[in-house]
């Protein structure tokens, strides 16, 4: 594209979505500095897994996905409480072939390093990132985008990345109070050793190889999620109850880990066998969880906003990753040399366009599946169940949506839109014209 420059770009945050915008962006010629706040020391370990619409940005940008030491997810199993018996299974065994791409299930250390790598590295495209660790963001002025750190360090960019995950600096710079509130449910994460629960006579779940619920389908907010990582070696369980019965809002991941009778305290009817994992628990954490309104805008000035720090979500659909894996490609896309023609709000008013809809619709999604576990992606169409319902069976996230999303094509329409030139490709929002969606919509139909 003519008029494309090289970019000297600042992302704040390197977590996730930091990384991985920065492997973006070096990919497509720009010069990426990262400013972390923390020195990345002391984080606890959980699982956290990234779906198709996540895994094939690793691959298109050449991530060595095995570093990750991931489980690749068989099934999505829901059990009932007391028993653990099946209430609905969603069966992935040929999701990696529909798809092209796996569900894995990451180590948080895993992933980020295996980003982190790739970002930094001498070996792929572009110019290996740098990153500033012990950077913490104070003030952006929007007028010349220069950072002021609490450090006393200045720095001037073409184009700021805010990814300072859900305490955002950045956003509030950018001027957005997010409309926010405690949820109804608290979380304590622990970790189990696959190995010692062997050792004691209990079940292996890594066996299994699935993301399994305990509840969810009682409209309760108790619900227990276990994911193994690390190849089976770690069981990362997220154990929900109400908020009334233990209050964690205001207290952070990475604090000494709580006592494993606040663990099983709130759970005295759950499937002994699970029961039993969690009284060997370790690293119990308090997981702080607010749900927030989706925001205005993402963007301002030379200053956008990309995962938790443009739209945090509620965990229940496991896309908060994915989400910031997305809007990381979708500005590698926007400022390639295919698409970009030097105009920088230009590209961030088409990011906006392009990222907002689809992550303020997963957060609907997130939020709804906290008390129904019917609405989570993949058991969402499991309707012969005899408990299954959902509010709006036209609304429901499929894995269909999620994963036939073209963003290529997406970004293509809201280009052509803004530059005032046709679009003649068979596509609406990156999903093409036809297809037919498990709720029933049709793309390119009235509903
Ligand atoms: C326990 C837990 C389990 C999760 N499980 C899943 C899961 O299974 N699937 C899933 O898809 N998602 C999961 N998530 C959510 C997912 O981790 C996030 O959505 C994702 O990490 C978002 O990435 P991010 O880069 O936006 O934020 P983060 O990864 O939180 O990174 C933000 C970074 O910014 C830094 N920072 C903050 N403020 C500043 C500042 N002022 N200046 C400089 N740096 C700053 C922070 O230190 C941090 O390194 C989980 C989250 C948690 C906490």
């Amino acid at each position: 594209m003519s008029g494309w420059k090289r970019l000297n770009v600042g992302v704040i945050g390197g977590g996730i979505g930091g990384m991985s915008v920065a492997i973006a962006l070096r990919r497509a010629g720009h010069e990426v500095t990262i400013y972390e706040k923390s020195d990345f020391a002391g984080e606890v370990g959980a699982s956290v897994s990234c779906a198709a619409n996540g895994t094939r940005w690793l691959y298109e940008w050449g991530v060595d996905v095995a570093k990750g030491d991931p489980v690749v997810l068989k099934k999505l199993i829901n059990r009932d409480w007391k028993t653990g018996e099946p209430v609905s299974v969603y069966d992935l065994d040929d999701y990696e072939t529909r798809w092209g791409y796996a569900y894995n299930m990451f180590h948080r250390q895993y992933m980020h390093a295996m980003l982190k790598d790739t970002a930094m590295g001498e070996e792929g495209e572009g110019t290996p990132a740098k990153l500033l660790v012990n950077h913490r963001c104070r003030d952006i002025d929007l007028q010349t985008t220069t950072v002021t750190f609490e450090n006393g360090v200045e720095v001037q960019h073409d184009l700021i990345v805010g990814a300072d995950g859900i305490g955002s600096a950045v956003r509030g710079i950018l001027g957005i109070k997010p409309e926010k509130r405690p949820s109804e449910s608290s979380c304590l994460h622990a970790n189990v050793d696959t190995e010692e629960a062997v050792r004691l006579g209990l079940v292996d779940y890594s066996q299994n190889s699935a993301l399994e619920y305990w509840g969810g389908q009682e409209g309760k907010w108790d619900k227990i999620v276990l994911s193994p990582c690390n190849g089976g070696k770690l069981l990362s369980y997220y154990c929900f109850f109400p908020r009334a019965i233990g209050d964690y809002t205001s207290q952070a991941w990475g604090v000494e880990s709580r006592p494993v009778e606040e663990l099983l305290k709130p759970f005295p009817e759950l499937d002994s066998q699970v029961l039993k994992h969690l009284a060997i628990g370790k690293e119990i954490q308090p997981w702080r969880l607010w749900v927030h309104d989706p925001y205005p805008y993402l963007q301002r000035g030379n200053v956008c906003l990309l995962g938790d720090a443009g739209h945090p979500m509620m965990p229940h659909q496991s896309q908060g990753a994915c989400m910031a894996i997305e809007d990381a490609a979708a500005l590698g896309i926007l400022f390639n040399r295919r698409y970009f023609n030097g105009d920088i709000r230009q590209s961030l008013e088409v990011y906006e366009k392009v990222r907002l809809p689809r992550v303020t619709r997963v957060q609907a999604s997130a939020a709804k599946a906290a008390y129904n576990i019917n609405e989570r992606i993949g058991f969402s169409v499991n309707k012969d169940i005899p408990t299954y319902k959902v509010e709006d069976p036209k609304k429901v996230l499929t894995i269909e949506e999620m994963n036939a999303y073209d963003m290529y094509h997406d970004i293509e329409e809201k280009l052509a839109h803004i530059r005032g030139v046709n679009y003649e490709d068979r596509f609406i929002c990156g999903l093409p014209y036809g297809l037919k969606l498990p709720n029933g919509v049709v793309i390119g139909t009235a509903a």
